[in-house]
Parts: C-alpha cells; sequence; structure tokens
C-alpha cells in the first residue's frame, strides 16, 4: 500500500531535517525560510515539538550553568550598587 507508507516515509525524512535545524532555531540563527519550516512542522508533529521543548529547556540549563552571567546582569547589579551607596553618601 504505497498511499500509506509514502507520506509516513516523507514525514519521517522531514523529523530529521527539522530536527537538525532546531539548535539553530533556537539559537535564532536560523534564516525567515529555515523558521517557518521548523514553525511549520512543530506545529503538526507533537513528537518533534516534544524534542524541541526538551531541547529548549537543555539550552536554558546550559545557559544558566555557563560561568559568565548574561551580559546585562552585571551593569544592573552595578547600577544597583552604585544607587545603593550614592544613597549611602547622601544620608
Ligand atoms: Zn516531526
Amino acid at each position: 500500500m504505497p498511499r500509506l507508507r509514502n507520506p509516513l516515509k516523507r514525514d519521517l525524512r522531514k523529523c530529521e531535517e527539522v530536527r537538525g535545524l532546531m539548535s539553530d532555531y533556537l539559537d535564532g540563527e536560523l534564516a525567515a525560510e529555515g523558521r517557518r519550516r521548523v514553525e511549520r512542522h512543530i506545529f503538526m508533529c507533537r513528537p518533534c515539538r516534544r524534542v524541541l521543548a526538551n531541547l529548549r529547556r537543555t539550552l536554558g540549563r546550559l545557559a544558566h550553568l555557563s560561568e559568565s552571567p548574561p551580559p546585562g546582569a552585571d551593569d544592573e547589579r552595578d547600577v544597583a550598587e552604585r544607587l545603593r551607596s550614592a544613597w549611602r553618601n547622601h544620608a
């Protein structure tokens, strides 16, 4: 029954292709066409949606674990510290 087998086979190839694009997609390094391809597939394919969610969580955790704080965090702390000492000097 080729009519049943073919779409399934095509879907699996699509899954592989989309999964290969996922980390770039999450990094925001994918061109608009690639993003659209991932999003369209994710919309229809629950397993890939789960893979993407897991990958996103993993990448988020890695970002949190990395030694250097994200840019901006230090600035914020700096500003808070400066405000505090300014306030202390004023008081
Ligand atoms: Zn898929």
